[in-house]
């Protein structure tokens, strides 16, 4: 398959995922794609749902506020004498000056409630629109457009389904580092050769998006990413990415040792210098593996010449 290229539109970002949600004040139907008018009924009538909470919480408060008065009225209305109206009027007018107080203070808290409440209420509602929102994505003509689309999806409803039609879609173009990509978001519970390769080019443009998940789940694979055609590569390009810090190098240190002597000079370089400076930490098997790849490869580098153990520097 030839691959496309085609320019990623980095995306929107919100505080909460659920601050893309809009919905439809005319069908109540929802939706996260930024559409002008509604996909269902046509009508411009597309409001985000904290807006909705906000009205239902101001109407909430308002009606708290009417009832107030109008017990205030009837507490009033059958008072028998002067002295229990005034009673009633002044501890009514009092009780309603609260709430107008309050009612600032009450109406963000009062606005989450109501936020709660909808996802409860509409709970099939909003995975309907969703699931007509990822039909919408995958009925684009251009993948990076569609990719867009299931990307504001997945940030509302994260399963296997929806990544995996992600990754297809990211293997289908040429990715550059100047791309908005993204990795963590995106691992799978199984094994998937799409997304083992899609980890392989990230090794190779964005290696500070591997992190401890993404080793994880390619230490958890590591037989069937080998049976790859490249695979090698996927993992060298992995293990290379994990010399970038020493907490990784210590963490991954039996991994590493497999695929240490598959480094370019650079990565191992680091990795060299990363273990013989720290004599101390418990390398395993990559303590022998490192000296062993330095002695057979690079003991005459000048490059390698300034690294020498921590504990001995006095000595030198
Ligand atoms: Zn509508």
């Amino acid at each position: 398959m030839k691959k496309k290229n085609i320019v990623l539109r980095p995306p929107i970002k919100t505080k909460y995922a659920y601050e893309k949600l809009r919905c439809c004040k005319n069908c109540h139907n929802y939706t996260v794609l930024m559409e002008e008018n509604c996909t269902t009924c046509g009508k411009p009538a597309l409001l985000p749902v904290q807006e909705l909470a906000l009205r239902a919480a101001k109407r909430s408060l308002s009606n708290d506020l009417l009832l107030t008065l109008l017990l205030t009225l009837i507490a009033v209305a059958f008072s028998p004498t002067f002295q229990f109206i005034a009673i009633s009027a002044v501890s009514g007018a009092a009780l309603m000056a609260l709430l107008l107080f309050v009612r600032r203070k009450a109406l963000p808290s009062r606005t989450s409630i109501e936020l709660s409440k909808m996802f409860v209420r509409d709970r099939d509602r909003i995975a309907n629109g969703l699931v007509r929102n990822l039909d919408i994505a995958a009925a684009q003509e251009n993948e990076a457009r569609s990719y867009e689309l299931m990307r504001e999806v997945a940030v509302i409803i994260r399963n296997d389904h929806i990544r995996k039609l992600q990754i297809l879609l990211l293997q289908s173009l040429v990715l550059r580092k100047d791309m908005d990509l993204e990795l963590e978001p995106l691992l799978l519970e199984d094994f998937d050769p799409e997304l083992a390769s899609y980890i392989g080019e990230l090794a190779k443009i964005k290696r500070e998006l591997i992190k401890d998940r993404t080793f994880q789940y390619v230490i958890k694979y590591e037989q069937q990413i080998t049976a790859m055609k490249d695979g090698d590569d996927i993992l060298a390009g992995v293990a290379g990415a994990a010399v970038r810090m020493k907490r990784y190098v210590l963490a991954y240190s039996g991994f590493l040792a497999r695929y240490a002597r598959k480094l370019p000079k650079d990565r191992f370089l680091r990795l060299y210098r990363i273990v013989t400076e720290n004599p101390d930490l418990n390398w395993g098997a990559l303590q022998a593996e490192t000296a062993r790849i330095y002695e057979e490869k690079y003991q005459w580098d000048a490059d390698f010449q300034q690294i020498k153990p921590r504990s001995n520097i006095h000595d030198v």
